[in-house]
């Protein structure tokens, strides 16, 4: 398996899936979440109304739309509240559901964006240890996606992935 971190942005990534940071309607909002349903169009928020929302921890999926890739997998981030409220688990639950989804879509390639860390407040580096480690722990068990991209869009995220990637 590969993990890389890039900086840039998701939705011009040619991956089979890329994760949204959604929130739980699922019928969109600001940071990546709006970037995502503005580059997919407006079949998107269809899609996603027809989902029916998702709970925290968790993740579902429509097409790419639009974009360059395939599949679209919402996860739903927590919000921080100060970390005793089970954000640690709920955060790991996005990147671990994600896998599992895009597992059963097939799907090769999946990059995943700073879940929860932008709106939700989810300190970054944190985040990131629980996204690497819970990425290395879930994909061990599976047999796709082999490739995945961590796309920051800062570039004090990027350093911090490329710290827990060496050699990357
Ligand atoms: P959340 O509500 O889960 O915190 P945000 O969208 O506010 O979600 O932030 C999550 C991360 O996505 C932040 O690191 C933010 O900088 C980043 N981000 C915003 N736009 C994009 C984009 N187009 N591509 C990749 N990452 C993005």
């Amino acid at each position: 398996m590969e993990l890389k971190a890039i900086r840039g942005d998701i939705t011009r990534l040619p991956v089979d899936a890329i994760v949204n940071a959604a929130n739980g309607s699922l019928l969109g909002g600001g940071g990546v979440d709006g970037a995502i349903h503005r580059a997919a169009g407006p079949d998107l928020l269809a899609a996603c109304a027809a989902l029916g929302g998702c709970p925290t921890g968790d993740a579902r999926a429509t097409p790419g739309f639009r974009l360059p890739a395939r599949w679209i997998i919402h996860a739903v981030g927590p919000r921080w509240r100060g970390g005793g409220h089970g954000e640690s688990a709920l955060l790991a639950g996005c990147y671990r559901r994600s896998l599992e989804i895009a597992a059963g879509l097939q799907a090769r390639s999946i990059a995943f964006p700073c879940i929860a860390t932008g709106i939700y407040g989810f300190p970054a580096g944190a985040a990131a240890e629980i996204a690497v480690a819970t990425v290395r722990a879930t994909l061990a068990a599976l047999p796709l996606p082999r490739e995945v991209l961590f796309c920051c869009f800062s570039a004090g995220d990027l350093a911090l992935y490329e710290a827990l990637l060496p050699g990357a």
